[in-house]
C-alpha cells in the first residue's frame, strides 16, 4: 500500500467524514511525480477548525518510492551555496538576536573556554541554514531522509545523520532546532512539536518556515486558479500563520518573530521560544 487515508483531521480530531472537499490537483507534472504514485491529490478542509490537509499520506513504501531520487535543491550543491549562505545569513542573524535576548552567555564570535549553542536542521535538504548556522559559530548537526543529501554534507565535513525526524535521538537538548519547509510534509504535525519541544534546552528556539495561506500572493493565486501548492507532491498541509501560531502555542512553543521567507513564494518564517 503506497498511501493511508486520514481518518481524522491532523489537527483537532475531527472525523475527516465531515470534512469538505478543497480541491482535487494532478500531481503527475511533478517533477518528483514517480509513475507509482496516485496521480491525483484530495485536498480537504476540516469543518471544525478550517485546516487544509490532504486526504491521504505516504507509507513508508511511498515515502521510499518519492525519495529514490533527489532535486537539485534537494541536496547540497556548490551552484547554489553563495546564494544560499546570503539567503539565509538574515534568518540565523534573527535568531541570534531571539537567542541572546534571554541567553546573556551565548557570545558566537568569542566562543574560547565556552559552549557552543547546538542548532539541528530537520530536513536540511541543500543544507544551506544549517551550514550557515556553522559559519556563524552553532554546533549544527544535520538530519534528512533523503541518504545522498546525508552522505554529501558528510563528506564536506559537517555532522549529518540520515533518519525521519520521528526516529532521531539526541543526547543533549538544542538551543536551535529548526524545520525550513518540512512541517507541511509531516503526516503528524502535532506529535512532530511534541517532539520538538521535549528536543528543545529552556529558552531554546524552533524556527519554523513554510508556506503562508494568508498572503497577498496565496489571494492572487487563487483568483486566478494558479496555486502551484494545491499540486505540491510532497505537501500534506496548508497552513496559515494564525493556524500554525495557534499550533506552535498548544504545544509550550510561544511565536516571537515572523518574517516574509526569501526562499520560496507566500512562504512564512516563525521564530518560537520553549516556554517552561
Ligand atoms: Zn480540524
Amino acid at each position: 500500500m503506497l498511501t493511508h487515508r486520514f481518518k481524522q483531521c491532523p489537527l483537532c480530531d475531527a472525523s475527516v467524514d465531515a470534512a469538505e472537499l478543497a480541491k482535487v490537483a494532478d500531481v503527475s507534472s511533478h517533477p518528483s511525480y514517480k509513475p507509482e504514485l496516485p496521480t491525483t491529490i484530495r485536498w480537504l478542509r476540516c469543518r471544525s477548525c478550517a485546516h487544509v490537509f490532504t486526504d491521504s499520506y505516504r507509507s513508508e513504501v511511498g515515502d521510499r518510492i518519492l525519495f529514490s531520487s533527489a532535486l537539485p535543491h534537494q541536496v547540497p550543491d556548490t551552484r547554489q551555496s553563495e546564494h544560499q549562505r546570503n539567503l539565509w545569513a538574515p534568518t540565523v542573524r534573527r535568531v541570534i538576536r531571539c537567542l541572546t535576548e534571554k541567553r546573556e552567555d551565548v557570545d558566537l564570535l568569542r566562543r574560547k573556554g565556552g559552549r557552543q549553542p547546538r542548532w539541528a536542521d530537520i530536513g536540511f535538504g541543500s543544507g544551506g541554514l544549517l551550514m550557515t548556522a556553522d559559519e556563524f559559530g552553532f554546533a549544527s548537526l544535520g538530519v534528512d531522509a533523503r541518504p545522498e543529501a546525508v552522505k554529501r554534507l558528510q563528506a564536506l565535513g559537517y555532522e549529518a545523520v540520515c533518519t525521519a525526524f520521528e526516529a532521531l535521538t539526541l543526547d543533549e537538548p538544542l538551543d536551535v532546532l529548526s524545520m525550513a519547509d518540512v512541517l507541511e510534509h509531516m503526516p503528524a504535525p502535532r506529535a512532530a512539536l511534541d517532539k520538538v519541544r521535549s528536543m528543545l534546552a529552556p529558552d531554546g528556539l524552533f524556527y519554523i518556515s513554510c508556506p503562508n495561506s494568508e498572503t497577498s500572493t496565496w489571494r492572487l493565486w487563487e483568483q486566478s486558479n494558479s496555486n502551484p501548492y494545491w499540486a505540491e507532491i510532497e505537501h500534506y498541509h496548508n497552513f496559515s500563520l494564525t493556524k500554525l501560531v495557534e499550533l506552535l502555542e498548544a504545544h509550550g512553543l510561544r511565536a516571537i518573530d515572523y518574517y516574509v521567507s526569501a526562499r520560496y513564494f507566500s512562504c512564512m518564517e516563525v521564530i518560537a521560544r520553549r516556554e517552561g
